[in-house]
């Protein structure tokens, strides 16, 4: 059954947020995702529009009150054992029946490795469209069509994707793009079980071991400070500099591409649009330039300060604070300055 909607007929309605629900914790880009499909929700032209929350997994069906809390008007739960380990293709297959039946006009969830696993193949089960990785959403005024931004070309220009014929208009999107809503913990709403059909739980992969790794105590998307370290640190001497810095201001290390493929710290600290997206309350960027690939992972950080000794650089002009100088000199005191305060 391929979903069609040429006329854009008012048959699809609703907003879809795909839970990242995995070891019994919701993941935060599910608020975030929340938050967004209610104003994108509160846009489209048809009037009853709801923002709905999609959870699998074992045990999904306690979690469906904290959606209410943010924003969802209905949560839809599949909770069953067999959904303990996630297994791609079990997943995709329960999601896209329910898509079939229920017929949500967009879908989005977060572009996380689960995200990125389930969503191309829910989008080839229902035969529809999928941009992934969008850093911005919004509906057509008088179309009410799903404006899907999202950089192209190696980030030389911007896209405006649409999926104008099939639906669901389905998307990814980095944790980050989104401000998580304020919890309104009076918020409730409807609850529909459904289950995962016997036909459904045969695959040719078996899960033997499901690991959660921990991040080695960087936690860049949750970090409320990020001191960022350049090409202009010139090494991996330069980055102890960084850490030091990090850690008298107790925020997170990251790292731009350049200072990455030159081997000086790991891939895990990389921010841009092939590493992270943050957003922090405070994004120190030391010696790095600031081009389009780095600044679509940090651009919308609470407040930019930069160091750079090239005033023209591009980032000294996203910059809040603009410090012209050489790093060597200006971020050892400011740690003098942190510690003997
Ligand atoms: C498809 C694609 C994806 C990409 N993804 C990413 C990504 O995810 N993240 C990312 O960061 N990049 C990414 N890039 C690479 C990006 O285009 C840039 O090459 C990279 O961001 C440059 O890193 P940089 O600013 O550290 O280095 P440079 O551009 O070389 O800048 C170094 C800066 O340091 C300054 N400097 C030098 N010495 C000092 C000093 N002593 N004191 C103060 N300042 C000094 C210089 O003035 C200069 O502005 C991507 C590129 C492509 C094509």
């Amino acid at each position: 059954m391929i979903l069609r909607d040429s006329e854009n007929s008012g048959t699809f309605k609703d907003v879809w947020v795909l839970a990242e629900f995995a070891g019994g914790k919701v993941h935060k880009v599910t608020y975030e995702l929340l938050g967004a499909a209610k104003k994108l929700s509160d846009k489209l032209l048809r009037k009853k529009s709801r923002v709905v929350c999609l959870v699998l997994g074992e045990g999904a069906g306690t979690k469906a009150e904290k959606f209410f809390h943010y924003c969802a008007d209905v949560v839809i739960t599949v909770d069953d054992s067999s959904l303990k380990t996630f297994n791609d293709t079990v997943y995709a297959s329960v999601i896209s029946r329910l898509v079939k039946k229920y017929k949500p006009e967009i879908l989005i969830s977060g572009a996380t490795s689960r995200g990125r696993s389930i969503m191309p193949r829910v989008a080839v089960l229902v035969e529809t469209g999928l941009t992934a990785d969008c850093t911005g959403l919004n509906i057509e005024e008088g179309t009410g069509l799903l404006l899907q931004t999202r950089p192209a070309y190696g980030g030389n220009i911007i896209a405006t994707i649409k999926c104008e014929h099939h639906r669901p208009q389905m998307s990814t999107v980095r944790q980050g793009v989104f401000k998580a809503p304020v919890p309104d913990n009076s918020g409730t709403g409807e609850v529909i079980e459904e289950i995962v059909l016997e036909a459904e739980k045969k695959t040719r992969i078996s899960v033997i071991e499901e690991s959660f790794g921990e991040d080695k105590g960087i936690n860049l998307s949750d970090a409320d400070i990020i001191v960022t370290g350049g090409r202009g640190v010139k090494g991996p001497k330069g980055f102890d500099m960084i850490a030091e810095l990090a850690q008298a201001l107790k925020g997170a290390v990251g790292a731009s591409r350049a200072a990455v493929d030159s081997g000086w710290i790991s891939y895990t600290h990389q921010v841009g649009q092939t590493g992270r997206t943050v957003q922090p309350k405070i994004y120190i960027a030391c010696g790095v330039s600031g081009q389009i690939q780095h600044l679509t992972g940090m651009q919308s950080s609470g407040f930019i300060i930069a160091i750079n000794k090239d005033a023209e650089a591009p980032i000294m002009k996203l910059a809040d604070v603009a410090v012209v100088g050489d790093l060597f000199e200006v971020i050892p005191e400011i740690i003098k300055l942190l510690k003997s305060g």
